[in-house]
């Protein structure tokens, strides 16, 4: 049996994290893989997460299984956080998934189930799991603008001319803020023409939130979310809580199904625990625990809260002095779109090749499409990235 398995092509990003250690050169910089790094280079396990887990190690007595859906206060406090009270609480169906990819996932074999010919539309570019995955499961999808290279911006008249061709019933896949890989973003007013747009077309959002926090803010980053869940009669989400909360391992999050109505939900409820029993059967538990423990402890969310807006602002922070270095450099406006940009990614609009010189001469590691993760900078390597930029750029 084994022989007729064929080698499966290398991760790109994972790829790269290897060519970047066996690199033996000392000032080599990494904005590769997109875990956020502290300005030692560090991914740290947050404060409150650590406090979390001693209350959690001192308090439980038992790792017996929990429900099929995972702890319900887990699924009641994660939709506090990305829905706020945009939709009543007993319209949403949730289950617990092994992180976002888990969550992506499930959305994808529920909208599989439930509309098998559904085409789901993805943005032109997106985080290269979406299509694998949907190829993975055979099932159609299709692509609209978003990127407009010239200006490092959303191309939203594209985007809406292409949301035009979306069928009744098709799904359409929307990065709920920070969008990966670009970093260009909708508007809040955009937000709200994109959901004219599909509720004309009849068709159903779904939307992958995995860097709430990372953007303007925790409220801000779910304006997009919270608007598209109070105004349609339907609508998937899938929300991470790898980066937010730095868990990255624990394989942390949450589907939620926004149906039309409590008899809906309550079906919704009934399939996606089926769909959990089907793949995994119960979700990880540790992870959610720890959330669940943030989210409803006021000290420990102030605390978390506090911390994550560190790592935001440190973000910013980098975002303007490349943005500005840059253009000292340059002489230009060019790359002023950084500073624009939110979340942990940008994409540059540098060419493969551009990229490759950067790597070879320069020691600069970043995703073959010009993506690079900020938080892999810091105040002493913004100026050398920013020069090798230049370098390149003009040449
Ligand atoms: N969606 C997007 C856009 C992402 O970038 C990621 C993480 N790279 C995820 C979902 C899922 O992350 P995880 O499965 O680690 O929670």
């Amino acid at each position: 049996m084994l022989e007729a398995l064929k080698e499966q092509p290398a991760d790109k990003i994972l790829a790269l994290m290897g060519a970047y250690r066996a690199d033996p050169r000392d000032d080599k910089i990494d904005l590769g893989v997109g875990v956020y790094k502290d300005p030692t280079g560090n991914t740290p396990v947050m404060r409150a997460v650590k406090e979390a887990e001693r209350r959690i190690w001192s308090s439980q007595e038992t790792k017996a299984y929990t429900g099929l859906a995972g702890e319900p206060a887990f699924a009641d406090a994660m939709i506090g956080l990305v829905l706020g009270d945009a939709v009543p609480r007993d319209r949403v169906a949730a289950v617990a998934t092994p992180g976002g990819t888990g969550a992506i996932r499930q959305a994808l074999e529920l909208i599989r189930l439930a509309a098998p010919s559904a085409t789901v539309w993805l943005s032109n570019p997106t985080w290269p799991n979406h299509p694998s995955i949907i190829k993975y499961l055979g099932m159609p999808s299709a692509e609209y603008r978003y990127f407009d290279e010239a200006t490092g911006g959303v191309d939203f008249d594209g985007m809406l001319a292409d949301l035009r061709g979306v069928a009744a019933g098709d799904v359409v896949l929307l990065h709920g803020c920070c969008h990966n890989p670009t970093g260009a973003n909708l508007t809040a007013d955009q937000w709200q023409q994109t959901i004219a747009a599909v509720r004309a077309a009849g068709a159903v959002p779904l939307i992958d939130i995995a860097y709430q926090g990372f953007g303007d803010g925790l409220g801000a980053d779910a304006t997009g979310t919270r608007a598209v869940a109070g105004a349609m009669e339907e609508c998937l989400i899938a929300a991470s809580c790898s980066k937010n909360f730095g868990i990255y391992r624990e394989r942390t999050g949450l589907l939620m199904a926004v149906a039309r109505d409590a008899a809906q939900a309550k079906v919704a409820q009934g399939t996606l625990a089926f769909l959990n029993r089907q793949n995994y059967s119960f979700p990880p538990d540790h992870g959610a625990r720890v959330v669940t423990e943030i989210l409803t402890d006021a000290d420990l969310r102030a605390d978390w809260e506090s911390e994550l807006e560190e790592v935001r602002n440190t973000m910013l922070g980098l975002r303007q002095a490349l943005a500005d270095e840059l253009r000292r450099l340059t002489n230009s406006d060019r790359f002023d779109f950084i500073a624009r940009h939110r979340g942990m990614f940008s994409r540059l609009g540098l060419t493969p090749e551009q990229v490759e010189v950067l790597r070879k001469d320069h020691g600069v590691y970043m995703v073959g499409d010009s993506r690079i993760n900020i938080a892999g900078l810091n105040q002493d390597t913004v100026p050398v990235l920013a020069k090798a930029i230049a370098e390149v750029a003009s040449a």
